[in-house]
């Protein structure tokens, strides 16, 4: 029964990982989110059993059935990727109880990753962080989180996380930060809580770090390189989503032993 889930599951994934891919091509391009998809390079219509979520990439050679161009390869990677993290999502969050509670639970963290995902790529590929993804991610995340935390919890995660942001703005007065990453710190606090938030920012800069350090020593980037800040918060908000419990009780066993 429980390999149907995940069956389910993925398939679920897949198709959100589409519309996601979907959805980045239109705000780029400001077109309406609705409406049939279609080639971006002859722009002739996309026939639906063309358009099947990772197979039909395979089906035609990644190439358009029409013009032959090239498909990017992002289309079936970021469907994968989609329902690879939905399915962690679903394994991480289900209780083997089918409690209203925890479908709501499930629901939530599918939601909060389907939007990390679409903040994480737009960010990764154009350095922006869009008000049209923030805004009704806030919204979102703030009525998902009532059923699971107080009012005040949440506006003071947001408080924090927002307010983290906006004193970087002040202080480097614009130049490290951008006023979508305050929005962003925003909606990480509400979707994380307190105290969740602080562990979501710990793992970005350490993640964000090793990174940076990485590429500034292989010489892929210098220290004045811009760096997507919201694709480091987008990872570490889904993994301290998932476990901030464990990594929480793995921190104060750490320092329970003393290493
Ligand atoms: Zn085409």
């Amino acid at each position: 029964m429980i390999y149907f889930f995940y069956f389910i599951v993925i398939l679920l994934g897949l198709i959100i990982g589409s519309f996601i891919n979907c959805l980045i091509y239109r705000l780029k391009n400001k077109q309406a989110i609705t409406g049939r998809s279609f080639c971006p390079q002859c722009k002739k219509q996309i026939n639906w059993y063309d358009n099947i979520p990772l197979l039909s990439y395979f089906l035609l050679r990644a190439k358009c059935r029409w013009c032959r161009k090239k498909i990017s390869l992002q289309y079936p990677l970021v469907e994968l990727i989609t329902a690879m993290l939905f399915l962690i999502v679903f394994i991480a969050t289900y209780n083997l109880q089918l409690t209203t509670y925890n479908l709501l639970l499930i629901l939530r963290n599918w939601t909060f990753t389907a939007f990390l995902i679409i903040i994480f790529i737009y960010d990764f590929k154009y350095y922006l962080i869009l008000d049209k993804i923030i805004i009704p991610a806030i919204i979102i995340a703030f009525i998902f989180n009532l059923f699971f935390y107080n009012l005040l919890n949440l506006l003071l995660a947001a408080l924090i996380a927002g307010g983290f942001f906006f004193l970087q703005f002040i202080v480097s007065r614009g130049q490290w930060i951008g006023g979508g990453d305050i929005r962003l710190g925003i909606l990480i606090g509400l979707m994380l809580g307190w105290p969740n938030i602080l562990v979501a920012l710990v793992i970005s800069y350490v993640l964000g770090s090793i990174i940076g350090l990485g590429l500034i020593i292989t010489k892929r980037a210098t220290m004045k390189s811009t760096v997507p800040l919201g694709a480091f918060l987008s990872i570490g908000t889904f993994i301290s989503l998932l476990w901030v419990d464990k990594i929480i009780e793995w921190y104060l066993n750490i320092n329970l032993y003393g290493f």
